[in-house]
């Protein structure tokens, strides 16, 4: 029986990349695993969904080559900066990298005796990486690479997940205007442009979806949320469970600085999940989880390893399971964050269960495994 782990559930993951398919008049899918498939664990699920996907992306050579290495066949694309040394092992590997300086993309060039696939970024708006929308003559300088092939080209929303659209709209537009300029020179096979929020929300007419957060089952802002047409499932849960519970009086003092004091006699009980598990420490005296389908609030600060929830109208035993998150958007707000944060900073310390058609077909733990020999 684990104690601290996210449960992440494969069949959920599919229905919504086919909800967001289908409502996209099947326009084929990039699903994108950076940060360790924003925290739920990028090889087992790439490995899992590759059947229903077209392209892989991810945000590191490294995270990349684990793909490759775990037998991903389908194209990987690195969304950043990779060095020259790493240029060449994608080379290697097969990994297609971004495309958004021109010198840069020489030196790279120049160092590769192999083919390598390049994917243009235009700076349309979100102002990171890209050639800006109006360099098309160093975009058509590009033509005369010789190692590196452009097969695809992108640009980034930066506002899709707010109400008022006329920003992607103009991002939209001066992309399709760079892109007229230099499509059929460079031979661009494939053009992506929308990223999740993009690909739930309006219109947009792209060869794929670059579609992250709501693969996992997660609106990419509120507003979204509440005025969205697809019905995207939440795909996992981050369970602990009850280490201890005892009955306190009135006027006792909670966890570091004490900076909770019992207004009345309570029952605590003992949670075995800290900051080092990722659960921020800002959640201190304000954090709810769920026991036994009621809501406990964290009492006191959180610890490195453990924290403190008011369970005194809750019936409870040592080992019953806490769900932490269970309202992620609200527990993402109290701290001013969003739930690509609170993902993304699940610790290696939980384990990461895999289930599908209700079973458990995989448990990864990755503190054992690096130990392992
Ligand atoms: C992270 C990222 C995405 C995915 O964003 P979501 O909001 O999670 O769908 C798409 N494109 C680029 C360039 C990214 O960096």
């Amino acid at each position: 029986m684990l104690t601290n782990y996210i449960e992440i559930d494969i069949d959920k993951i599919i229905n919504n990349i086919e909800k967001v398919k289908s409502m996209n008049n099947q326009t084929p899918i990039c699903a994108v695993v950076k940060a360790n498939a924003y925290g739920l664990g990028a090889v087992p699920i790439a490995t899992y969904i590759e059947d229903h996907i077209s392209y892989f992306a991810v945000a590191r050579y490294s995270e990349a080559k684990a793909l490759r290495l775990s037998g991903i066949i389908k194209p990987i694309l690195i969304l950043g900066y990779v060095s020259v040394e790493e240029a060449i092992e994608c080379a290697e590997y097969d990994i297609d990298i971004c495309i958004f300086d021109m010198d840069y993309t020489f030196e790279i060039d120049k160092a590769l005796n192999k083919k390598l696939n390049g994917h243009l970024a235009i700076d349309t708006g979100h102002t990171r990486l890209g050639f800006r929308n109006y360099e098309t003559q160093k975009i058509l300088s590009l033509k005369n690479l010789k190692n590196i092939r452009i097969r695809g080209a992108f640009t980034h929303y930066a506002t899709a997940d707010e109400k008022d659209t006329s920003f992607s709209k103009l991002q939209t537009k001066l992309f399709e205007e760079t892109i007229s300029n230099v499509r059929d020179e460079l031979n661009i096979e494939n053009i992506h442009i929308a990223n999740s929020a993009a690909g739930i929300s309006f219109d947009v007419k792209s060869d794929m979806i670059r579609l992250g957060i709501s693969m996992y089952g997660i609106y990419p802002s509120d507003y979204l949320k509440d005025t969205s047409s697809i019905d995207l499932e939440k795909t996992f849960r981050f369970m602990s469970r009850i280490a201890f519970v005892k009955d306190v009086k009135k006027g006792t003092p909670i966890s570091y600085g004490r900076t909770f004091y019992t207004k009345k006699d309570m029952k605590i009980a003992t949670v075995p999940i800290g900051y080092a598990d990722g659960y921020f420490r800002a959640f201190s005296n304000i954090g709810e989880v769920l026991v036994n389908g009621e809501n406990a609030r964290v009492c006191g600060r959180v610890c490195m390893d453990q924290m403190m929830i008011d369970v005194s109208n809750i019936k409870c035993k040592i080992g019953d399971e806490v769900e932490i998150y269970y309202d992620i958007y609200k527990e993402a707000n109290k701290i001013d964050t969003i739930a690509y944060e609170l993902m993304t900073s699940f610790d290696m310390r939980l384990e990461r269960v895999y289930k599908k058609d209700g079973k458990v077909v995989k448990v990864d733990d990755y503190i054992g495994e690096i130990y392992e020999d």
